[in-house]
């Protein structure tokens, strides 16, 4: 596979946590977040979720790793490969955004 030599990617993944998502304008605001950093180059989104999936399995340089998968969309970022889950609200009940640490990482 051919890495493009890109200008260094800046995200913000370092100063943002998850969140409960509990009203719809938290929810347009972390839609646009997610699809703004895919449409800057940021980040890449990696899988739609469908309900019923427990978990998926990715390769990476120190291995497989696995996540689990029970939200709607999920997302990678290119700067420092932090992964997003975003589980959109089913109001009343709330949705939320996940950060998940590298799990086979010691
Ligand atoms: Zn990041």
């Amino acid at each position: 596979m051919i890495r493009e030599a890109v200008a260094v990617i800046r995200c913000d993944c370092g100063e943002r946590v998850g969140t409960k998502i509990q009203s719809q304008k938290l929810f347009d605001e972390m839609r646009s977040f997610f699809d703004g950093n895919v449409s800057n180059g940021i980040f890449e989104e990696i899988s739609t979720g469908r309900r019923g999936q427990e978990f998926y399995f990715e390769e990476t340089d120190e291995g497989v790793k696995k996540f689990w998968h029970s939200a709607n969309r999920w997302f990678k970022c290119r700067s420092c490969n932090s992964v997003w889950e975003f589980q959109y609200p089913d109001f009343p009940a709330a949705g939320y955004v996940r950060k998940h640490i590298e799990e086979t990482r010691e």
